[in-house]
């Protein structure tokens, strides 16, 4: 008989650990949304899957959305300022997690996956677990629903450092080459343009990580899709004007009613396993691996994460799935995990000096502003940089 694997939220962990647990496991999905509630609901990230996180969807045959537009380089500028553009070494894209998500459900229970729809609750878990010879926790930033322990040294933030705020707009010319643009406004924050694929076809993500209070931070009270719209546009004039060139004023709105959102996260990291009552239960993915969006990781890890879980679930496909298995899964991540943490969370902060230094020489030298692009897709490379001594 084949064991049971119980998975708790349909996202970008959930979904990919289910594509590939499916053909060797008993796996249900539980999720509290229906496909067409995803689809017509509001959007959730900017989800930039770089190339080893499509490389890992390949591996798992996931769908794959052959219109995405291709992300190849990584515009950066500083202040008004244009230093360069770095190229990626593999294409990356962003696709609407609405649409993604809701047609990888559609896929998976067509596949056979069992679906059940309710929301967990905590005090359900005991008894779910009962059923499954694992349970695996990847109920998003708003899990977990466990206590797994927080890893401390991983954890230095008690509040977000900013305040992210998402219109998927048309009406924005791309950037040449097509690519992600990155301004960043010292003490202010970020603004990240990117092309994503929707259902309404191809449109461009502006994404502003506001230092929280900061000028940036203007985006209180919004509370429809017209007043974001109008918010949108005097921060384009006061503070981008690069991007308000690129402009159509007659076609600039939001792609739809729910294609806009506000957030703010405080980053945590988790030890991803615990036993319950006997049952191993295991995290992936934002419910305990949670980083502020600066860097545009949180899907990449969360799919780097279940690919070492499924490496070690088929490593122990025979034998007993007890507090070894997650220990050997913890260890498995942790040097990722660290490397992408600090990283991320130096982002966050004032750029160190030597950074700073990294950036300029990018401007004056193409194959120090590829290797920076590549940081996105390789995020110790990133780490060594910040923090070698
Ligand atoms: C503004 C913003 C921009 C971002 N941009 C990027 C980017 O460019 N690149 C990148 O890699 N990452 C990005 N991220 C992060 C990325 O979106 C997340 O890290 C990723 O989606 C995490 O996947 P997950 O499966 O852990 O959680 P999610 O994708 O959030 O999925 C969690 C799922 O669990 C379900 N669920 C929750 N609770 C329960 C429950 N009790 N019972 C049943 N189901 C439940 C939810 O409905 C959801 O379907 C961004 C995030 C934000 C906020």
């Amino acid at each position: 008989m084949k064991k049971r694997i119980g998975i708790i939220g349909s996202g970008a962990a959930g979904l990919q650990l289910a594509y590939s647990l499916k053909n060797d496991f008993d796996v249900t999905l539980h999720h509290f949304e229906e496909q067409d509630e995803v689809r017509r609901g509001r959007i959730r990230s900017t989800q930039v899957h770089f190339r080893t996180t499509l490389d890992r969807e390949n591996r798992f045959q996931m769908l794959e959305m052959d219109k995405a537009p291709s992300i190849k380089s990584v515009h950066f500028n500083m202040g008004q300022q244009k230093l360069f553009v770095g190229r990626l070494r593999g294409e990356a894209t962003s696709v609407d997690q609405r649409m993604a998500f809701s047609k990888a459900m559609d896929d998976l229970t067509q596949q056979g996956v069992r679906m059940r729809k309710a929301r967990v609750l905590s005090n359900e878990i005991k008894t779910l677990a009962e059923s499954y010879d694992i349970l695996i926790d990847a109920t998003g930033k708003s899990g977990p629903l466990l206590p797994f322990p927080v890893e401390a040294e991983l954890t230095p933030f008690h509040t977000p450092q900013r305040k992210c705020i998402v219109g998927y707009f048309k009406g924005v010319a791309s950037v040449h080459p097509e690519g992600v643009s990155i301004t960043v406004l010292p003490g202010a924050g970020e603004m990240f343009e990117i092309p994503a694929l929707t259902e309404q076809g191809t449109v461009t993500i502006l994404f502003i990580e506001a230092v929280p209070e900061g000028p940036l931070d203007a985006f209180k009270g919004v509370r429809s899709a017209q007043e974001f719209e109008e918010r949108m546009k005097c921060i384009l004039v006061e503070h981008f004007p690069g991007i308000y060139e690129r402009v159509d004023l007659d076609r600039f709105s939001l792609v739809d009613e729910a294609a806009y959102l506000q957030t703010a996260i405080t980053p945590f990291i988790r030890r991803p396993y615990l036993m319950l009552n006997g049952t191993l239960v295991l995290g992936c993915g934002d419910s305990v691996f949670l980083a502020d969006p600066i860097t545009g990781q949180g899907c990449n890890t969360a799919s780097y994460c279940a690919e070492q879980l499924f490496e070690t679930l088929m490593a122990h496909k025979e034998s007993p799935w007890d507090e070894k298995v997650g220990i050997e899964y913890w260890s498995r991540i942790r040097p990722y995990l660290t490397a992408v943490t600090e990283w991320t969370n130096a982002m966050t902060g004032p750029l160190p000096e030597p950074i700073i230094q990294i950036l300029l020489q990018a401007a004056m030298d193409q194959q120090i502003a590829d290797q920076v692009a590549h940081w996105f897709e390789n995020p110790p490379k990133a780490h060594e940089a910040f923090f070698r001594q």
